[in-house]
């Protein structure tokens, strides 16, 4: 038999797959994902992934073995592997990449080679071995890494393979896991209560070995730690006891858990409303697949989920949930952990190396039947899946911000199919793409139009233009602060969003204009209240200037006001608030979110102020206002998604309020409070601006009507990075012509830098196109890859394609 193996460490040099033979003794062993170790170049061994096995021996001289194999299961499914294919096809990618996606991480294995003198007393006449031998003498048994930092000899895989071959040293491969597996020793009690007795008798005065068999027999199994604890014996007594076969010791893993030691309050089930019934009904019962629950928020969406698991579970089926961005959704968490208990995984990214380990092991074990995640949760083990949940799926999160850039929800849609489960998309708001589909057919549509309280809050317009006709420059607005002082006095919560952090957003010379901008991107430094200048694209940092650094001028002027800004005049205006900020600089720490948000609840703080980490899925029943404090933000960007994404934001905001027995309010702050968008977004009308935006699209041509490819080249030499997207620029137009597709089918722009032309040193060029047809798209975007693999320095200059990107800059 024969196998096609990815070499792991190489995959990105190599994207190729290598044939091996396998060993009798190894056959059944060497399947599809199992990881395996095999000779790789000369002397070397490497890990590898088998891809597939088959029986006609191949066409290739020499083949070499496959040497062991590594673990004791396939670190890829069966659906890892469809799930891999779907993503290589389909986004471009290379083969490593879309499998990476699938495997668990931290599953690292290094191998380290260790190199041993065999031959004690051999002759030696080059002088590289015998330096190699001589160091040997002192070390032997250290690895080739530490032989080659101590000998300074160059090549010396070749010369320790030649001193294999002349029996001088053996080379041995040892393995290491990066993470170590945890375990604790355990004692089981062997019932022989007649010879127990007897020794009991003969031993009256061990008292800690009486109390120790009394404790087994009664307890039966329990860790060793716990039984010295309770009756004093030590390790040897134990060694006694289980000699004289009353014990015995076993390893039992234990499972890092960060949630498990976590209270929770009794879980209470409602009984569910007609609307909510009608929704399970139709998902469980229906002949749809697919699902797009357009659920006005507070609808109740989430116990419409958790029925539908424990349907699911009832019938022996496991789920996927997927939210936006976990460590911001803690609510949420809670409610499904307080509900199926033992049986949920939380991939959290706040989890270390070893905890997520762990929560992959429970899942490969079968122990869970429900994972909750962020986008990569869709690739969790877990199998048998009944059904899919998108929580929030119009967030931009759901898109992968790095290599390759999938677009979840058309992954969960695969996976659904593979595994013929149902999939939920869900959303107060939903994208304008999944309610075209949802509209045309492609997805079962439910409604939940009204919030369990029944109670939607009223919104109002604050029109900030005549705040400044009044010389009121605050960020917080008359009316606004009228309703913040209401809310404080009669002691309920507050919720205010504002999308920009730091203090002002930049800051520039009143003399000159010279304007502060980040030596590595393209982009203006953000002033921080601690004095300095912060660049929110690399991280780079400075002090703030006392003069101009062009003109030499003290006159500098603050421009734009951020969280920070927000804060301080928050402060002075109510001196007796308590006020919470979050942002990305009070959220560093591991679970910070967590807290921020427990102690708003807890301590009944009166103000919460955030970015949109505040705008997702929060529920405090006390909370009676909420606020976007400037709505125009995103009303004229130029981005096809922008006006999207600001009714959205509002409707979010605006929904966080008025959840719970108290009706809430909602105030939009802006300078355009005529646009319709605003409007609409005042009224909670989601239809009607649907039916405008689906409008403008088709006019405009952009997605659902056709795909926005963004072909990113990211290159620190200018000229290089010119070159290339200039190339790619001709292959897309080549492929036109040779097709004879005209611009409807196929438009391309001329290539140039991107918005932001520099980001962390990197220049920036893109090419953008429209495409109509998805196999065009495909043969097209397959030639340009080829190409740049073929004739670019890929670690000189990175390629990316972009499929409908949410960030158009
Ligand atoms: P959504 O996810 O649609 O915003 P939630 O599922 O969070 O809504 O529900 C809003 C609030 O109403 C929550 O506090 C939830 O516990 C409560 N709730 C949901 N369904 C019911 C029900 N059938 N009866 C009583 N309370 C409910
Ligand atoms: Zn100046
Ligand atoms: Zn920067």
């Amino acid at each position: 038999m024969f196998s096609d193996i990815i070499i792991t460490k190489r995959a990105y040099e190599l994207d190729r797959l290598f044939c091996y033979r396998v060993p009798r003794e190894l056959e059944g062993e060497v399947a599809p994902g199992r990881r395996v170790l095999v000779p790789f170049g000369k002397g070397k061994k490497e890990e590898g992934i088998v891809i597939s096995v088959y029986n006609e021996s191949p066409d290739i001289k020499e083949v070499k073995d496959v040497l062991e194999v590594l673990d004791d299961y396939p670190v890829i499914t069966e659906t890892g592997f469809k799930l891999a294919k779907f993503i290589k096809e389909k986004y471009i990618t290379t083969y490593f990449d879309a499998l990476r996606l699938n495997m668990p991480s931290g599953l690292k294995t290094y191998i380290e080679e260790k190199v041993y003198l065999k031959d004690f007393d051999c002759e030696i006449s080059d002088k590289d071995e015998s330096i190699i031998r001589d160091t040997l003498l002192r070390y032997n048994g250290c690895s080739v890494k530490d032989l080659k930092e101590k000998t300074k000899v160059k090549s010396i895989y070749k010369i320790l393979s030649d001193m294999e071959e002349k029996g001088i040293v053996t080379l041995k491969s040892d393995l290491k896991n990066s993470i170590k597996e945890k375990k604790r020793t355990m004692v089981k009690y062997v019932s022989d209560s007649e010879n127990i007795s007897i020794y009991k008798e003969k031993n009256k005065r061990r008292k800690t070995h009486i109390k120790a068999l009394e404790f087994i027999e009664e307890n039966r199994i329990v860790p060793v730690d716990l039984l010295k604890q309770m009756s004093g014996i030590t390790k040897e007594g134990i060694t006694i006891l289980k000699n004289e076969g009353f014990l015995e010791l076993f390893d039992e893993d234990v499972l890092r858990n960060p949630f498990a030691d976590r209270s929770y309050n009794k879980d209470i089930e409602p009984e569910l409303t007609v609307e909510q019934k009608k929704a399970v009904d139709e998902i469980i019962n229906g002949k749809n697949r697919e699902f797009l629950i357009h659920g006005v928020t507070g609808s109740g969406k989430t116990e419409v989920y958790m029925k539908v698991i424990e349907e699911m579970i009832n019938c022996g089926k496991n789920a996927i949930v997927l939210v936006p961005e976990i460590s911001l959704t803690p609510q949420m968490t809670e409610r499904f952990i307080k509900r199926f208990k033992k049986g949920v995984a939380v991939l959290h990214s706040g989890l270390s190396k070893e905890e997520r380990y762990d929560q992959m092991r429970l899942i490969r074990n079968g122990k869970i039947n429900l994972v909750i995640g962020a986008r990569s949760a869709i690739f969790a083990p877990v199998k048998n899946v009944g059904v899919i949940i998108v929580d929030e799926e119009h967030e931009n999160s759901y898109k992968s911000d790095i290599t390759p850039k999938y677009d979840t929800i058309e992954v969960a849609k695969e996976r659904a199919r593979i595994e013929n489960a149902k999939l939920i998309l869900a959303s107060a708001t939903p994208s304008v793409v999944s309610y075209y589909k949802a509209i045309s057919g492609e997805y079962r549509l439910i409604e939940l139009n009204n919030r369990i309280n029944n109670m939607m809050p009223d919104v109002i317009v604050s029109d900030m233009r005549k705040e400044l006709e009044d010389g009121n420059f605050s960020p917080v607005g008359s009316l606004l602060k009228e309703e913040i002082r209401k809310n404080i006095d009669n002691k309920e919560q507050t919720i205010l969003f504002l999308n920009r952090r730091g203090y002002s957003t930049f800051v520039s010379c009143r003399s000159c204009g010279y304007v502060a901008k980040c030596p590595h991107c393209e982009v203006s430094l953000t002033y921080h209240k601690n004095g300095r200048l912060v660049c929110h694209y690399c991280g780079y940092e400075r002090e703030m200037f006392p003069v101009c650094p062009d003109c030499g001028s003290k006159y500098i002027k603050y421009f734009g006001k951020g969280t920070e800004k927000v804060e301080e005049e928050l402060k002075k205006e109510f001196p007796d608030a308590k006020i919470l900020r979050m942002d990305a600089d009070t959220t560093g720490k591991k679970f910070s979110h967590e807290k921020i948000l427990k102690k708003f609840e807890e301590e009944k703080t009166d103000i919460l102020l955030g970015t949109q980490m505040i705008t997702k899925g929060l529920d405090f029943s006390n909370v009676t206002l909420s606020a976007v404090l400037a709505a125009d933000g995103g009303l004229y960007l130029n981005d096809y998604r922008s006006l999207e994404r600001t009714f959205s934001q509002i409707t979010q905001v605006v929904g966080r309020a008025g959840r719970g027995e108290k009706k809430g309010r909602g105030i939009i702050q802006t300078y355009s409070p005529d646009h319709y968008v605003i409007e609409l977004a005042k009224e909670g009308n989601y239809k009607k601006f649907y039916e405008t935006e689906i409008n403008l699209r088709k006019k405009m041509q952009f997605p659902p009507f056709c795909d926005i490819i963004n072909i990113i080249c990211r290159c620190e030499d200018k000229e290089y990075g010119k070159k290339l997207i200039k190339d790619t620029y001709n292959i897309l137009v080549n492929y036109k012509n040779d097709l004879k597709l005209n611009d409807d089918d196929m438009r391309i722009y001329k290539p140039g830098f991107a918005p932001l032309s520099k980001i962390k040193n990197m220049y920036r060029l893109r090419v953008l196109m429209k495409v109509k047809n998805s196999e065009n798209l495909k043969s097209v975007l397959e030639k340009v890859n080829v190409h740049y693999h073929k004739n670019y320095k890929t670690d000189k200059v990175m390629l990316s394609v972009d499929i409908n990107p949410v960030n158009m800059l």
